[in-house]
């Protein structure tokens, strides 16, 4: 009888543990070889793989695939190989004084955990797969990957490929849908790094928790746009559209809803028409706007328009070449603008992750900030403005996973930059030298001089007069 899906992903689990076991200790040469090995995958296989994203999508873009999941992600795999030595070197630690006299010694050894696993979603299949994998594998560990299944040709050219750039035992793929994502997420894994919905993201806590199996959470939200008064607005709508554009908006960190000066509204949503104008002079036909990923995804974001111009928003389609796009089956959608949004719109409930912006409205900017912290703390926020002073009073009171100052998206491509989210935007992070700490485990390793320090400090029976002195010294 053939083996269940929930027991051959267990019995690779056991394999790539025992392998690891028994290749300890594994030189850093090793290490590098499979982030290599991972780079090449890429870089051979470029065409398949944007050709498959394009298929799963409908339409996106090879220029974008090549920048968003290929180039993007062999340049983060040739960051690690750079800075793989100083980031797996043990560091010395302080000793309490005077134990460094007596020849005490201390260290933390970054070591690898053992089998990782990898939950992906689809938005960028290939770069959420593989980026993790190649932090996962600079700190030593093997991987198991479940990629997302919406993106199913993508996650069959990735898994045809790890098999013949990996020995399974070393990274593996399983494909499959929710179930079989569900019982991946059930696995005494060493560590479990999952990409996706807050939702999502919680049922996954609760399945790793049942393991004690430690986890990096990178999900979603809200992140909002600060259009200070001091903005250029020609420039920060160019950026705003083409952080909302790119993907068409099914980014985790795309801008969600932008907040500007009450009487700058006008002119910012024209400086957002202009930079789509002058991106996207089409969209229908164009292969660099993408197409939303399915039916289903579709008709929520066109529910989120329908709800807002039911409850009264203003809906402004940025259509440059007035195209029809009632009679298409390409799941294509221009920029949808909503003015005059109110909290009880779905658009300013869920994470919008499409091109839909709200548009809201402050007189002072503390009513934006004060908005924002009454919400789930967002994965990415960005102010726009020239004003030093109201930057940091952004900053400084607002909370977020991570903040571009005058653009959007653009810190997570700072490879040195630790990359997650805050509470519901996520747990954990990677890229920097924080992501190989995060898939690596601080090992202390104390070492104990020849003299005896219990009895020196007092901590060894029968207690008396050494233990009172060095509780003394302790309470001073
Ligand atoms: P999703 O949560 O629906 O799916 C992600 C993965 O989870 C898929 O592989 C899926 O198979 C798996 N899954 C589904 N049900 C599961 C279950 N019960 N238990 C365990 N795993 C399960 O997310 P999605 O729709 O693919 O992606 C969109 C979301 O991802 C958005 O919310 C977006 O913000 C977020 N996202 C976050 C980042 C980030 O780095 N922070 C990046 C991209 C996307």
């Amino acid at each position: 009888m053939a083996e269940s899906p929930k027991s051959a992903m267990a019995t690779l689990l056991h394999k790539q543990r025992d392998a690891f076991t028994a290749a300890r200790p594994e030189g850093l040469d090793v290490r590098r070889d499979r982030v290599k090995r991972a780079i090449a995958l890429l870089k051979e296989n470029a065409e398949a793989l944007c050709k498959a994203m394009s298929a799963d999508f409908g339409n996106r873009s090879p220029h974008q695939s090549m920048i968003t999941d290929i180039a993007g992600t062999a340049n983060f795999g040739k960051y690690c190989l750079k800075h793989l030595d100083k980031w797996a070197r043990a560091e010395k630690r302080h000793v309490q004084f005077p134990l460094g006299l007596l020849g005490a010694k201390a260290e933390v050894r970054y070591e690898p955990k053992g089998v990782i696993g990898i939950l992906s979603p689809w938005n960028f299949p290939v770069n959420l797969s593989f980026g993790p994998l190649m932090q996962v594998l600079a700190a030593g560990n093997r991987a198991m990957i479940k990629p997302s299944e919406f993106t199913e040709r993508t996650s069959e050219v990735s898994a045809e490929l790890c098999a013949r750039y990996f020995d399974e035992v070393e990274v593996a793929f399983v494909t499959g849908g929710p179930e079989v994502a569900h019982e991946f997420s059930a696995l005494p894994f060493d560590h479990l790094v999952f990409t996706g919905s807050t939702a999502t993201g919680r049922k996954v806590m609760e399945a790793a928790a049942k393991n004690l199996c430690p986890v990096t959470l990178e999900l979603g939200g809200k992140s909002p746009v600060f259009l200070g008064r001091s903005a250029n607005l020609e420039q920060a709508g160019e950026r705003i559209a083409l952080g909302k554009m790119l993907n068409a908006g099914q980014i985790c960190l795309a801008p969600d809803y932008m907040y500007v000066p009450e009487e700058k509204e006008d002119a910012a949503v024209a400086a957002v028409e202009l930079g789509v104008h002058k991106m996207y002079p089409t969209l229908l036909e164009n292969e660099d706007y993408a197409s939303v990923v399915t039916d289903r995804h579709f008709d929520r974001l066109q529910g989120v328009v329908a709800d807002a111009r039911d409850k009264g928003a203003e809906v402004i389609e940025v259509n440059p070449a007035d195209e029809d796009f009632g009679n298409t089956n390409a799941r294509k959608m221009p920029l949808t603008i909503l003015r005059g949004v109110t909290d009880d719109m779905q658009a300013m409930q869920e994470e919008i992750f499409g091109p839909v912006l709200p548009v809201k409205t402050y007189k002072d900017v503390d009513e934006a900030i004060d908005y924002v912290n009454r919400r789930d703390r967002p994965l990415g926020l960005y102010y726009f403005g020239q004003d030093s002073g109201e930057r940091e009073q952004v900053l400084r009171r607002t909370i977020s996973g991570g903040v571009t100052v005058n653009d959007v998206l653009f810190h997570v491509s700072m490879e040195d930059l630790p990359f997650g989210g805050v509470g519901p935007s996520g747990i954990g992070s990677y890229h920097g030298v924080e992501g190989f700490r995060e898939f690596s485990h601080a090992r202390s390793v104390y070492t104990q001089p020849k003299i005896d320090i219990a009895k020196l400090a007092g901590f060894k029976p029968p207690y008396g007069a050494a233990t009172e002195k060095a509780v003394r010294t302790m309470m001073k």
